[in-house]
């Protein structure tokens, strides 16, 4: 018998399953995929580039301490997130910022909006839209509007499906416009992508002889709570073990006690024959098509 039971193999059930065995404790890792990873899991598509399977993922902390923990699974290399977004025909930085203002309004409203949101906030800080809408200075308040309107208002409709109403209001607050010219997507002081990819990181930090991994295995199938006397059941016997679970817990339990919000994504794959498609990453389309994103992985990748 083992002494933990871990369900799910992403980032959570990996850690926390090294950092046990590392103590000296038996792990039993339960995943129901045929693979690690999670949604961090990524493959390479026929062509030869790896695919990000459930949607790219790119590493980002401001901890040292994180960092450095991951370091020892893997080598890392730079890598700076950049996204445009496709408003009024053309593709401009989001999140929305001078380059964004230069390339959607005249010259003249460009400096007008680029000198009262210099005056009014230090370089580079990201401003809410709601702090925008809500400003003294009209010019402002119409860009806030603005941004609001053509690139936050149908993308959230479409990516979450829930119009703007039901959005609570610290939601819109992350949705910043940045006073300068700084167009990193994420402002974290360590972005990283693995040299060797996700996976190969994945698989490093299972590599422990304390740790058994099945994959194929739903813990549905073997692992039974019985709530009322507090107790876990294990392929038939009683487990006294700690278990870690970091699936859908809801669905766990059968919705016993309701459904949690959990949303997915619909994802698309297609292997288009041309040196690059577009000229970042990842590329948003909040307004007139139906989807989203378009994500190019390559320009993840030193591939
Ligand atoms: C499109 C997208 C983009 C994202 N981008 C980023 C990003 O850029 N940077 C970032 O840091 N984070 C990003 N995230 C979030 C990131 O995916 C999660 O934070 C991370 O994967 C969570 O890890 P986890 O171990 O908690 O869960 P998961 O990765 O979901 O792993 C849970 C695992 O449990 C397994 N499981 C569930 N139920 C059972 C069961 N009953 N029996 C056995 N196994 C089970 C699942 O199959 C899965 O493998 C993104 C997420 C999505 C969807």
């Amino acid at each position: 018998m083992k002494d933990v039971i871990v369900v799910g193999a992403g980032f959570a059930g990996a850690v926390f399953a090294r950092e046990m065995a590392e103590i000296g404790k038996k792990v039993l890792l339960l995943e129901k995929r045929s693979h690690i990873g999670g949604n961090m899991f990524e493959e390479e598509s026929p062509a030869g580039v790896r695919v990000h399977k459930y949607g790219p993922h790119i590493f980002h902390t401001n901890s040292e301490r994180v960092f450095n923990y991951l370091k020892r699974f893997g080598e890392w290399y730079k890598y700076e997130h950049r996204v445009l977004g496709r408003i009024d025909g053309k593709l401009v930085p989001i999140p929305f910022n001078f380059k964004s203002i230069d390339l959607l309004f005249s010259e003249r409203e460009a400096v007008e909006l680029k000198t009262v949101l210099s005056k009014n906030y230090a370089e580079n800080k990201r401003v809410s839209l709601f702090e925008l809408m809500e400003h003294e200075d009209e010019k402002v308040r119409v860009l806030g509007r603005f941004v609001l309107e053509k690139v936050f208002l149908n993308y959230t409709a479409k990516q979450w499906g829930v119009s703007i109403d039901k959005i609570d209001r610290s939601t819109i607050n992350r949705v910043p416009v940045v006073a300068g010219y700084d167009d990193r997507y994420f402002q974290d002081s360590i972005q990283m992508m693995p040299k060797d990819g996700f996976t190969k990181i994945f698989e490093r930090v299972l590599d422990h002889a304390n740790i058994e991994t099945r994959l194929n295995t739903n813990a549905k199938a073997v692992l039974r709570l019985d709530l009322e006397n507090e107790k876990v059941w294990f392929e038939g016997r009683v487990f006294t073990g700690p278990v870690f679970f970091s699936g859908a817990i809801d669905e766990f339990l059968d919705y016993e006690f309701g459904k949690l919000p959990y949303r997915s994504l619909n994802l698309v794959f297609e292997d288009v024959e041309q040196e690059w498609f577009q000229p970042a990453s990842v590329v948003n389309y909040p307004n007139e098509e139906d989807f989203t994103r378009i994500t190019e992985f390559k320009h993840f990748h030193t591939q």
